[in-house]
């Protein structure tokens, strides 16, 4: 999976922190280290998102890590031009997304690296995760047009 860190834009990041717990620790040092991972079931054989111990299809206990491939297809999008909340200072506008990855399961992020305007964006386009180092513990997945 291609792992170029959002570097360039050299922005304060001003959104809100996920604070990893003991479910996704090991989903966060991965994101950290520019991987994304997976829980997967053994019972039912399907990936999930967010991970979590307990499979949400199936609520089988045998689950496990898997590296993902870091590539999926926009599911649905949408554009965000007004402050999201109070005290915001991150760019605007910018692209809020769904994407299916390609093992399966559909998790919310952004798309970066493409102007935010509709003409440049279709469902069902493929994307690659991309990682933004927004602290010195967290690195969010955002994708890009692949
Ligand atoms: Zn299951």
């Amino acid at each position: 999976m291609t792992t170029q860190p959002q570097t360039a834009q050299a922005q304060r990041y001003e959104g809100p922190v996920p604070l990893p717990q003991q479910e996704s620790d090991f989903y966060w040092e991965k994101c950290k280290a520019h991987e994304l991972w997976l829980r997967y079931c053994n019972q039912c054989s399907n990936a999930y998102f967010y991970p979590r111990d307990i499979c949400p299809l199936c609520f089988s206990r045998n689950t496990a890590w898997v590296k993902a491939s870091g590539k999926g297809e926009l599911y649905t999008f949408a554009i965000v031009h007004q402050i999201p909340r109070p005290n915001y200072r991150g760019p605007l506008p910018f692209i809020i997304a769904m994407v299916k990855l390609a093992e399966g399961p559909v998790m919310p992020t952004a798309i970066v690296g493409v102007e935010p305007d509709p003409k440049n964006l279709n469902v069902g386009m493929p994307v690659e995760v991309v990682f933004e180092d927004i602290t010195e513990a967290i690195s969010l997945p955002k994708f890009k047009l692949a």
